[in-house]
């Protein structure tokens, strides 16, 4: 029988975050549903559990440290340990500008998320996972943060957008995810980056290519056979790794 491990999802009530939590879930997992909404997140959470899935609602603003600390306290309860943190929440503030012109405080407001909130969440979140036989650590980025992307006039990043804000978030997120697997890898604690390519999500209007479902079933088959050695690496949904 596979170990069913207690995976927390940040900011999955819809999006790539609730498809892969359903992925999760119905390979047998215990789901931790974060979302920083009560409503959004209660019925996102009972539309799988309806389906007689094991997935429990936790409420979690990645911005807010009160929430962290309580979805923390509620996890400890609950479940004692988390083998699986996806750091899925973002924002995309962009648009219209971009980027000349585009106010600082759009910048801040998605750092504050996409950046800090990610960092806030792995710290308080650290003794649970050092509780597991097995924490492990996937930070949900884009190929929109790749420098080796952003350094390439010619990359194909190009076509689609010019995003300051988002894009300089996911290569902070990017080097933070390089960061902690550094720092954690003595402990035995992976962190990886999956990029999970372009989604058709409200992020953006819908406008990707691939189905929420699709990508989050992807997510959750490229972390499952990871193999637990594999810490600070690029992940794309295709099995290959990504340039940073
Ligand atoms: P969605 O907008 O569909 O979902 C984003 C989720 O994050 C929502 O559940 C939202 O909650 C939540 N969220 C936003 N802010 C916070 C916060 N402060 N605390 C907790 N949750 C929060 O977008 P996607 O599903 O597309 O995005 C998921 C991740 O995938 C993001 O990190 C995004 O950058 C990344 N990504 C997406 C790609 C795409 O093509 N779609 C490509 C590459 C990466 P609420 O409903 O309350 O707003």
């Amino acid at each position: 029988e596979p170990q069913k491990n207690i995976i927390l999802i940040t900011g999955a009530n819809k999006g790539i975050g609730f498809a892969t939590a359903r992925a999760f879930a119905q390979a047998g997992h215990t789901v931790l549903l974060g979302a920083r909404d009560t409503c959004r997140g209660t019925a996102a959470a009972a539309t799988l559990a309806a389906d007689g899935l094991d997935v429990r609602f936790v409420r979690l603003d990645v911005t807010d440290a009160d929430t962290i600390t309580a979805a923390v306290e509620l996890i400890e309860t609950s479940c004692g340990r988390l083998d699986l943190l996806i750091n899925n929440a973002g924002i995309s503030r962009d648009r219209p500008h971009a980027p000349v012109g585009l106010p600082t405080d759009r910048l801040r407001e998605t750092y504050e998320t996409n950046v800090f909130g990610v960092v806030s969440v792995i710290n308080t979140m650290l003794p649970l996972l050092r509780n597991s036989a097995s924490g492990r650590i996937a930070n949900v980025s884009s190929s929109l943060g790749s420098i080796a992307s952003l350094s390439n006039p010619d990359a194909p990043i190009w076509q689609y957008a010019n995003l300051l804000a988002y894009n300089s978030s996911k290569t902070a997120l990017n080097a933070i995810t390089l960061i902690y697997a550094q720092s954690l890898r003595s402990e035995g604690i992976a962190v990886n980056a999956i990029d999970p390519g372009y989604v058709a999500t409200d992020l953006n209007g819908n406008a990707g290519h691939m189905s929420a479902d699709d990508a989050g079933e992807s997510v959750a088959r490229e972390l499952t056979k990871l193999d637990a050695s594999v810490t600070g690496a690029f992940l794309t949904l295709n099995g290959e790794t990504h340039l940073w």
